[in-house]
């Protein structure tokens, strides 16, 4: 990619609806051929830089480029995107080589030409042999491949999508998950990716913006947003952590600040046990929760905060029946991250990691 030139710039971008803002002052590079994700909250903004970027909206200031293009005042279908959504859209009364083959149909290419392209398309998603039938008959993950094969068969620059595997089931989202990764490298052409999945982002993406309230609150990839979130809502929003305010910093870590620390990077043992980390803290164990290859221990600590470790499972491992009994906790300071103060949005953090009154 040329640095001066990327796939996708947003500049400055805002779109108000009456008194909400809904994106407010994105400014934003996505490089060609990269697989980058928006990641957000219910109402943080993220479908609205999509269906901005495609042309469906109008912002009310800034600018919006593509390939090194102005194309904000440009319609939907003047600019080298093309959008899948999460419903797939797909028209029901067409057969699925016809639904495939519209977007050139649309550009006069004739019928023969474009079966044969549409074709191509659908043995990308693995799906040769079902062009006769007609949407109705398919599974909800093949109608998810003939969206794709629908939206990449005239070949856009870059592909907008939209949660597009919001209404699949877990297993069927998994494998969805892989197949769409390696569509992304066979085509070799940019995927922005809009999801509330946080799992969905850092398993797929080469880049993530997590937004809150219009605005991108960290850039980065999976590795940074995950291991070095730079606020207590990224903290909060992707994966779970446990968050040290000022006081708990100032009585754990003997100075000030928020910080937080991965599940899975504490250890615990029961009282009176070394553990052999640079921090610990005493509490009691409120709840055990067997998580198949891994228990999630929850631990009281007596400073007045409720913590979360997850343990793997092995034989020595602290046990369900040892709930109520005073245990240690501990964790290295490398694995300490500070974070830049600001709010938590307090219903993105997970109950159990939401710090108790110091009083308890
Ligand atoms: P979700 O994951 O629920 O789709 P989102 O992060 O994609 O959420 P947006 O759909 O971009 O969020 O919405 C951002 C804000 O703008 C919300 O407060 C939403 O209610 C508001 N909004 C979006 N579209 C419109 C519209 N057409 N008219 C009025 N308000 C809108």
């Amino acid at each position: 990619m040329a640095a001066d030139r990327p796939a996708i710039r947003l500049t400055g971008l805002t779109k108000t609806f009456g008194a909400v803002n809904a994106v407010d002052g994105v400014d934003l590079d996505i490089a060609e051929g990269e697989f980058f994700s928006m990641l957000g909250p219910s109402g943080s903004g993220k479908t609205t830089v999509l269906r901005l970027i495609a042309g469906f909206e109008q912002p009310t200031s800034g600018t919006v480029s593509l390939f090194g293009q102005d194309v904000t005042e440009r319609a939907p279908f003047d600019r080298d995107v093309n959008t899948v959504f999460q419903d797939y859209a797909l028209f029901p009364h067409m057969s699925v080589l016809d639904n495939v083959a519209y977007g050139l149909r649309v550009r006069g290419m004739p019928r023969r030409e474009r079966h044969a392209l549409a074709r191509e398309a659908l043995a990308t998603v693995r799906l040769e042999g079902y062009g006769d039938r007609k949407p109705g008959q398919l599974s909800g993950g093949q109608r998810q491949r003939v969206a794709l094969a629908r939206a990449t068969v005239v070949r856009p620059k870059a592909l907008l999508l939209d949660e597009p595997l919001g209404a699949l089931d877990l297993k069927l989202r998994e494998q969805m998950q892989v197949e769409l990764k390696e569509l992304q490298r066979e085509l070799g052409i940019t995927f922005i990716f809009v999801t509330h999945d946080q799992e969905e982002a850092l398993t797929l993406s080469d880049r993530i913006a997590v937004f809150n309230e219009g605005r991108i609150e960290q850039l980065g990839s999976p590795a940074e947003i995950y291991d070095k979130p730079v606020s207590p809502f990224v903290a909060a929003f992707v994966g779970t952590s446990n968050i040290l305010d000022d006081t708990l910093s100032r009585l754990v870590l003997g100075r000030g600040g928020i910080h937080s620390v991965r599940p899975e990077k504490m250890s615990i043992g029961r009282e009176g046990t070394a553990i052999h980390t640079d921090r610990e803290a005493a509490g009691v164990l409120a709840e055990v929760i067997y998580v198949g290859s891994s228990t999630r221990l929850i631990v009281d600590l007596d400073i007045g905060t409720r913590v979360t470790v997850l343990e793997q499972n092995d034989a020595d491992r602290v046990g369900e029946d040892e709930r109520g009994s005073r245990v240690q906790v501990g964790w290295d300071e490398r694995d300490t991250v500070a974070l830049a103060a600001g709010p938590v949005a307090s219903d993105d953090l997970p109950p159990l990691t939401r710090p108790e009154p110091a009083t308890r």
